[in-house]
């Protein structure tokens, strides 16, 4: 393979950030008479989609309780929607369906949801609620809910399908995209701290702008450029938080219930809407009706052909050790370590039970042959940080959100020509410093 030894803009990873940035500046630099696509290469140690973007639930929703978050969001659903086919989009919707301790919180969310023009549909009450669902599942049988959030856009996309979608779009532009090529490494200059170059596996490439899109590998990469691996947090207390770690690993367990997608359609026969269940009912296993939990728990679940049966997941759990010492790779379902085991499987089929008629004694068609499950890299507020460090490297790590984040890179790409970005504004480092942190919901998921 031949690799150029120079390029203006050098992208590291091929997952939703590093692809939709490259495409969106390709399409930009035209647009503005200052370049092409042929600026702009996109390197992958693996292969388009190799990483989280790859093997994501695929859910895209607006449904966050941090005004910021669902600004962006409602951005991202946009870019979504401008080419469905290519990105292998579902519009079939998102409910956020939930218990009481919730209600007010999710409230906020339709209030601000109608204040920026997203179209969704609040249901309050416990009767009211269980009258909506039945009125899509005729089978519908959650206990403990008292609100559900009905929203008419996003929906699921297919991960690895949309990512070669993307690809395909950005080599159209003229950008490179070079799989098996890995960064080791990064040349700085003697009289700045800029990037000037990066060592790879296939030698050094001399750079002007290096994007970094490397998902669970941003701790990696982040020590090859020296940040800072501890940092200082100005906490919701208002007190200064030191030596609290940059990084920490999630594990996010997903898996698939093997049964005919077509299982679970609406009363009328149509696909539904992607389903979020949250509850403080307890949840007792429908394998022997023992307990399994009395507290707060959460999951969600859509029919996916692309994962042949129905798809979802439950709360992540945290990876309770150095980030230095994590093995992310081999990553996800190659995982010896991150992949989930016989009590997700206990939990995530007794909650679709719990949920809806048609899946009581289903758990047998649980596809246990099929791997799933995989690590999320977070930030110390468990929220985005998208910003410039060491003067020329934009720095995209999604905290985790991001699959359906693909509109961030079109915003990045207008800051990389000297746009500022109002939306991504509330995401820059400085904030964990300031004390500018995002504000926390009650649900019980790191993400909402
Ligand atoms: C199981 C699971 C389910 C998820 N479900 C959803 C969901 O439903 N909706 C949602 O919005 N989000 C979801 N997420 C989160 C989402 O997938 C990620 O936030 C997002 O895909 C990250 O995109 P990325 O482009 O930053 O990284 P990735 O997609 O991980 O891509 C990073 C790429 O960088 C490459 N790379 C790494 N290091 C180097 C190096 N040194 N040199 C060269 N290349 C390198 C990797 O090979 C990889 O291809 C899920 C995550 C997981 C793990």
């Amino acid at each position: 393979m031949t690799i150029p030894r120079a390029v203006k803009y050098a992208v590291i990873g091929a997952g939703v950030h590093g692809l939709s940035t490259a495409f969106h500046l390709a399409q930009m630099l035209k647009a503005r008479g200052r370049g092409s696509g042929e600026d702009i290469v996109v390197l992958d140690k693996t292969s388009v989609g190799a990483g989280a973007s790859g093997i994501a639930c695929g859910v895209v929703r607006n449904n966050y309780f941090q005004p910021a978050m669902r600004e962006l969001m409602a951005q991202c659903v946009e870019v979504w929607e401008s080419d469905p086919e290519a990105f292998s989009y579902h519009p079939v919707g998102y409910m956020q369906i939930s218990p009481e301790c919730m209600h007010e919180d999710v409230a906020s969310i339709y209030d601000q949801q109608r204040a920026i023009g997203y179209e969704s549909v609040f249901i309050e009450g416990a009767d009211a609620s269980a009258r909506y669902m039945k009125g899509l599942f005729d089978d519908w049988q959650a206990r403990g809910i008292t609100s559900v959030l009905h929203e008419k856009r996003g929906g699921y996309a297919n991960n690895r399908a949309s990512m070669l979608g993307l690809a395909a779009k950005a080599e159209a532009e003229g950008v490179r995209v070079l799989s098996g090529v890995e960064v080791l490494g990064f040349e700085f200059g003697s009289n700045s701290n800029a990037v000037t170059g990066l060592a790879t596996s296939h030698g050094s490439i001399a750079c002007e702008v290096v994007v970094v899109g490397a998902g669970p590998w941003v701790n990696n990469i982040w020590n090859l450029l020296d940040l800072p691996k501890r940092i200082t947090v100005k906490g919701r207390d208002g007190r200064l938080h030191t030596d609290v770690p940059m990084w920490k690993f999630w594990c996010l367990e997903e898996g698939t219930l093997g049964i005919d997608p077509n299982l679970h359609k609406t009363n009328d026969g149509r696909f539904p809407p992607v389903i979020h269940v949250d509850t403080d009912a307890p949840l007792y296993s429908d394998i022997d009706g023992s307990l399994i939990t009395d507290e707060l728990w959460g999951i969600y679940y859509k029919p996916d052909f692309n994962f042949g049966g129905i798809q979802g997941g439950a709360s992540p759990y945290k990876v309770e050790q150095d980030p230095d010492k994590v093995a992310v790779d081999p990553y996800g379902p190659e995982s010896p370590d991150f992949i989930v085991g016989d009590n997700f499987v206990n939990m995530w089929c007794s909650a679709l039970a719990h949920c809806q008629k048609r899946f009581e004694g289903k758990v047998a068609h649980y596809k246990r042959e099929e791997k799933s499950g995989g690590l999320g890299c977070f930030t110390p507020d468990n929220f985005p940080v998208f910003d410039t460090f060491r003067e020329n490297v934009y720095v995209i790590a999604d905290s985790n959100h991001g699959y359906k984040m693909i509109g961030v890179g079109k915003l990045v790409a207008q800051e990389l020509l000297g746009e500022k970005s109002a939306l991504l504004q509330p995401f820059r480092f400085s904030r964990f410093e300031k004390g500018e942190l995002h504000p926390t919901s009650h649900s019980p998921f790191p993400w909402s």
